[in-house]
């Protein structure tokens, strides 16, 4: 079935399928396509949409996504369960974050535009088709091959009833990290075109790497079901994993501590590691080893994403710092 002609109110309740829906057409004359996990409850309820993969180097989400599937009983949920557990298909076949058919971030282009090149296509049918009917957001990334993150979860940092909704339900998730975002949230983002809606969400966060760190998975699995039971949508004991830090902060990882020059990045500091304005993190080394440049921290805070990958070039993100939740006002 083509995605256009999908109807998630037509799906038959207390059933659980999973289908590929047609995007585009790729150049053999197939389509490139989304697979879908839906679970529609016996009883009514908020409906809850998952993503994964929307960067096509982050692994965890993607497993994650079907072990919550296997675990969700029609005849137990209230309300809808929709879960596209790799958005980004082009991206994940060639193993990298972007597509290598547009050279576009999926990322960075919701709600999309359904007759844009591919991945503007892929955002669009996501946006009008899947998030237009949902109640509520996840959005599982990971740090992906390039960057490396605490486990965390992400949400809207804000007073009123959006932002409310999303960090109550941040807590509920029971990661180790909370990072929360003032609005308006950068551009581009499937959160962004949530808030835009007037819908909630959360996004997570971790190390990546190209691994599938199994801690990870069982995070994000079980904080997936914990919004849900927060949601009343089944019925469990939440499995939380202790809160350690509590951040605000901007969240856009496009305008983070830079590389000045190409080399190899060399790390003098840990994730959420406390660092002073203007100490030293690390430095570019060029490939005798010698110093190229030094990378200094921009502001007082916690180290909240490295980069992973040594080798970079001039302008690629090295380290982000944010700020404890208790110092802001
Ligand atoms: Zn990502």
């Amino acid at each position: 079935m083509h995605i256009r002609d999908f109807k998630l109110d037509e799906l038959p309740p207390g059933a659980k399928q999973s289908a590929w829906l047609d995007i585009a057409r790729r150049a053999d004359g197939g389509y490139w396509r989304l697979p879908l996990l839906t679970v529609i409850g016996a009883e009514t309820g908020p409906t809850l949409l998952v993503l994964a993969g929307v960067h096509g180097d982050e692994y965890e989400g993607i497993a994650a996504i079907p072990q919550v599937y296997s675990a969700i009983k029609p005849r137990e949920l209230r309300g809808r369960l929709v879960m596209a557990p790799i958005c980004n298909m082009p991206a994940y076949e060639a193993l990298q974050r972007s597509s290598p058919i547009d050279g576009l971030n999926l990322a960075r282009v919701f709600p999309g535009d359904i007759n844009g090149t591919i991945t503007r296509q892929i955002a669009g049918w996501l946006s009008q088709k899947l998030l237009s009917q949902a109640d509520f957001l996840i959005d599982l990334h990971t740090g992906g091959i390039a960057y490396e993150l605490p486990t965390l979860i992400g949400y809207v940092h804000d007073s009123g009833a959006l932002g409310t909704a999303s960090q109550k339900a941040a807590m509920a998730f029971g990661a180790p990290v909370m990072w929360g975002h003032p609005l308006p949230l950068p551009a581009g983002r499937s959160i962004s075109a949530a808030t835009a809606m007037g819908i909630p969400s959360l996004y997570t966060e971790a190390a990546g790497g190209g691994r599938c760190d199994p801690d990870v998975v069982a995070c994000f699995r079980d904080g997936v079901m914990n919004v849900m039971a927060h949601l009343g949508m089944i019925k469990m004991e939440p499995i939380l994993r202790r809160l350690t830090h509590h951040f605000v902060g901007d969240g856009n990882l496009d305008t983070v501590i830079q590389a000045r020059v190409d080399g190899f990045f060399k790390r003098e500091v840990s994730l959420l590691e406390n660092v002073k304005r203007s100490q030293r993190l690390g430095a570019i080394l060029d490939p005798t080893g010698a110093e190229a440049a030094q990378v200094d921290a921009d502001q007082d805070g916690v180290i909240i994403m490295l980069r992973g990958i040594p080798r970079v070039q001039a302008g690629d993100g090295v380290a982000h710092i944010t700020q404890p939740y208790q110092s802001r006002k």
